[in-house]
Order: structure tokens, then sequence, then C-alpha cells
């Protein structure tokens, strides 16, 4: 099965020499030198202030809102993972939905004020799909009513707008290193902020508010990263560049060959994508179902993400309807994008799409990739661009 994404591995020796070392010195967790090496290189590739390891990209954001002494209510995006509502309400605080922009499929800010209230404290969205959002938009809003901004970035490792890590932007913007994506620790994730006393802050909620070994200073949880865990990153971390350099060659294609047929989402202005995910709208939920059903057939998994909207789950007081992050999560199909997925697969995903949007039945491979040869393709390495590949239609 191609699923729609493969966790990128790195170099097993090297991994294995990273192993060697953590079996040497003994030291597994807490603060490790390996956790230290990674946070310093991260903080560098980034270009933040300050980044702090954790063990997963759910827990960063429960630490942000807790950081920010949070409670209240929140407003928040009805189209996202589940973990960016689901943490605000563990966490005690309401999750409150605004609309979707139905290009960029992020938060609109112009729907935001329209549902701020007194109880109002902050703003959590995310960059879909690694899709900067307006965060300029945003800014003003919250500057306007004092509202703190925190960014679930779980997708935008690496993603810049105007010229800087968009992770710079907000009080608090969290990643997810979990295996599925772009960067990875395996399990992972980290909380980025330009303030240092933040910072500090929430390096004590991490690791159970220990000051040092006699002082306890306020209440804390478990969240470190662990030392097997860093050496993975450190790994990938080395490899990032071609990582998206192939991401972003799968996409080109994905985008000259199915852009003219399918809705895909419009990138923000100013920024820079990481392609993590490759979208595409169908024209309704009934052609997405038939579309999913002939990829299964041929041994292809691609994922509905984010379906259901979030302002539908059960757990949360019914509030009015989203209706574009309704409709829009009924729509969208994530199609495979990894590196080193096999050029013929992708041909594959490609043809079979086009098919079904086309109602045809007979396969269209001879007649619609003469010119491609399949041979080597396996190759961890994806080959250049074909100069010969010509548009469909
Ligand atoms: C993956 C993801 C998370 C959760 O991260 P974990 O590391 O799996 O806990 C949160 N938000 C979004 C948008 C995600 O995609």
């Amino acid at each position: 099965m191609i699923n729609v994404t493969k966790s990128y591995l790195g170099k097993k020796t090297k991994f294995l020499g990273y192993v060697d070392s953590i079996y040497a010195s003994g030291w597994l967790t807490n603060q490790g030198p390996l956790v230290a090496e990674l946070e310093e290189r991260l903080r560098d590739y980034l270009g933040v202030r300050n980044i702090i390891l954790t063990n997963n990209g759910t827990l960063a954001l429960q630490i942000a809102y807790r950081a920010l002494n949070l409670a209240g209510s929140a407003i928040t995006t009805p189209f996202s993972f589940v973990a960016t509502t689901s943490s605000l309400k563990w966490e005690g605080i309401r999750p409150i939905f605004a609309d979707i922009d139905e290009a960029s499929w992020n938060l609109d800010p112009s729907a935001i004020e329209a549902r701020i209230d007194t109880d109002t404290q902050a703003i959590v969205a995310t960059h879909v799909f690694g899709n900067a959002c307006d965060v300029e938009g945003i800014a003003q809003i919250a500057e306007r009513h004092r509202l703190k901004v925190i960014y679930d970035g779980a997708h935008a490792f690496s993603v810049r707008y105007k010229d800087r890590s968009v992770l710079n932007w907000g009080d608090i913007s969290t990643l997810s290193f979990h295996a599925t994506k772009l960067f990875h620790t395996i399990e992972g994730g980290a909380i980025v902020t330009n303030d240092d006393a933040l910072a500090a802050r929430i390096r004590l909620l991490c690791n159970f508010g220990i000051v040092d070994t006699d002082i306890i200073d306020g209440i804390g949880i478990n969240a470190k990263l662990n030392e097997f865990a860093a050496a993975m990153g450190l790994c990938i971390l080395d490899d990032i560049a071609l990582i998206l350099e192939q991401r972003e060659e799968i996409a080109r294609r994905y985008e000259t060959q199915l852009g003219d047929h399918f809705d895909l989402q419009q990138q923000q202005h100013h920024s820079q994508r990481n392609h993590s995910y490759f979208p595409i709208a169908l024209a309704s939920e009934s052609q997405l179902l038939r579309c999913r059903a002939a990829l299964n057939a041929q041994g292809i998994n691609p994922r509905r993400y984010f379906y259901p909207s979030l302002d539908t789950l059960g757990y949360l007081q019914p509030q009015s309807p989203q209706t574009r992050s309704r409709a829009l999560s009924r729509r969208v199909l994530c199609l495979p994008i990894y590196p080193g997925l096999p050029r013929h697969v992708q041909n594959t995903v490609i043809q079979t799409l086009l098919m079904e949007n086309a109602g045809r039945s007979e396969p269209i491979t001879e007649r619609f990739w003469p010119q491609v040869n399949t041979a080597g393709w396996m190759d961890d390495r994806l080959p250049l661009p074909d100069p010969e590949s010509k548009r469909i239609c």
C-alpha cells in the first residue's frame, strides 16, 4: 500500500552512531546532549529566538496555553487536526470557531471579530498544510482586542513569511515532530517564542516545574524529549534540504497535471511553502469517495485531512455551523507526497484522478504517458524534472 506519507528515516549508520554515543554516556533523557544539540541546530536552521523541544506536538499546544495563563475561550479554526481543538478543551479553554478563508483554507481574519466576546482571551490558528496564515491580519485583530495569539505550526516546519520563519509570528508557535511530519523525531514537538521570560517559564512547565534539585516553582508536567528521539531528529535535519527539494519536485508535478482539474489551496502572498502535504479539493464529497475508492483499488491510500470539520465534534457544546469549513472538509483529499515516492506511482495517482474526474473507465496510461520510462524511479533520489513531460489537456 502506498500511503499519503512515509516516514523519512535518514541514514541508519548515522543513527546507530548516535545510539553508540548514548550507550557510552548512559544519558537517555532529561535534557541530554543530543536534545541540547538538536535544539541549537533547530534554532539556527529555523531562525527563531527560543525553541524548547517537547515529547509531542499536542503537549506543546497545551503547555503554550498554560504558559500564557489562558482561561475562558479562544477563537480557533474548524479546519485543522483534532488536536488543535482538543488541546484547548483538555486545558479547560472553550474553543469558539470562526470560519476559514475559502482560498487559503486558513482561519479567516475577517470572521474572527464577530466571534470575540468578553470571555475571549486568545486566537489559536493553524498554518494548514504549511500554508502561512494571514499573520498580519490576525496580529491586527489581536492587538485591537488584546488577545494572545498561538499558532499551531505542526505543518509549518521551514515555512517562511516575508523571508523569516513564520514561527516568529504570534506569542507562541508550536511544532509537531511526529513520524508523519516533514521533519520528525519519531514522536516529538517544540514550542517557539521570541519572549525570553516566557521561554524560561515554558522550560519549567515541561519539566514538572523543577528549578533545581531542591526547588519546585509551580505546577508542571513531563514534556521532555528523549535522546533516541533527538538522535533521529539530528539525522533527518542533515537531509532537510533534500527532503524539501524532493517534496517541491513532487508538488510541482501534481500542480502541473492536476491544477486545471481540481481546486488547489491558494498560497499566502509573500510566503514559501514546504509541501508537507498535497491536498486537492474535489467537486463534491461523492466525487471524493469515488476518487478515493479508485485510488484504493490501485493500492494507493490518500487521506481525508481534515474531516470532519472540528465544529461538528460531539464533545463540544453546539455552536453555529462553520459552513465554509464544513463544505471544504467534505471535499479535500491529501495525495501521497514524500521523498522517494516512486514517480510511476505518482503517475498512477494523477491518471486515476483524471480518469475518475472525466468519468472514464479505461486506463489512459499509454495515451498520456508515452514518454515516461518508469525504470529506475524506485531510487531514493528522485530524478530531475522530465523536460519532455507535457501538460495533460
Ligand atoms: C500532528 C498535528 C498535531 C499533533 O501533534 P502530535 O505530535 O501528533 O501530538 C497538532 N496539530 C496539527 C495541525 C497536526 O497536524
